[in-house]
């Protein structure tokens, strides 16, 4: 088994976050995204300007870097009804989860990314997801990683690690990870190429990046980044 990896990339600031830890570790590391009816296209089209702004701006990590792949499962955004993948407000369900929550997307997109990871040869999946900065979704607990650890594993006769550097971590310590891994070219590269808005607004630049600033995501982002950089004043 090869020192690779296969990280679940979307464009955001958590995942390019993984991506360059990823890079910082693993002789090779591949990409796997994925189209699943978002109402919006931005992210797609930021997860390929963060790739080549990677390729271009960290040259050591640009010769680790190998393919990219993007699975189209638009089925889960027929069936899953929520605020991300259909124009609707964000508000709390009955359930106490708010209405982002696509049920069962990220034991979704595992799944694929270890079939992936199967074929190629890799044994480890790297994911940003995270239990500390928790918004309400339960396949991003620590518990639903190390079931689907175990399922796909066995499921597979091979064994799998699903790694989740962020898991522990809070926004600000996200921030502070991209900084020891790619110093402030990293950061930049973060602040100003990826993207957290849930209502995909590229139009308005704050001093933590693109967003409408009022979205849960933008809310959550700000904060992390005045925590991080607290004499920059929030736009
Ligand atoms: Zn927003």
């Amino acid at each position: 088994m090869s020192e690779a990896a296969l990280v679940l990339f979307s464009g955001g600031q958590d995942s390019t976050t993984c991506l360059a830890w990823a890079l910082d570790r693993y002789e090779r590391v591949e990409t796997i995204g994925f189209n699943y009816g978002q109402r919006h296209s931005i992210e797609m089209e930021c997860r390929q300007d963060v790739l080549a702004a990677i390729r271009t701006q960290f040259p050591n990590w640009a010769a680790r870097l190998g393919s990219d792949l993007v699975v189209d499962v638009p089925t889960l955004g027929t069936i899953s009804e929520t605020s991300l993948t259909r124009e609707a407000e964000f508000r709390m369900q009955a359930d106490g989860l708010p209405n982002s929550f696509v049920p069962g997307r990220n034991l979704v997109f595992l799944t694929f990314a270890a079939a992936v990871a199967y074929r190629r040869d890799i044994k480890r999946i790297v994911t940003g997801v995270c239990e500390t900065d928790y918004s309400g979704y339960p396949d991003c607990r620590d518990d639903t990683m190390k079931a689907m650890q175990v399922a796909l594993s066995l499921g597979l006769e091979r064994r799998l690690v699903i790694e989740t550097p962020l898991m522990w971590v809070d926004k600000l310590r996200t921030w502070e990870l991209a900084e020891s891994l790619g110093g402030p070219t990293l950061v930049e590269l973060v602040r100003t190429r990826t993207h957290s808005c849930y209502l995909g607004d590229r139009s308005h630049e704050h001093d933590w990046g693109y967003g409408c600033g009022a979205c849960p995501a933008c809310e959550l982002r700000r904060a992390g980044w005045m925590a991080y950089r607290p004499q920059t004043k929030a736009r």
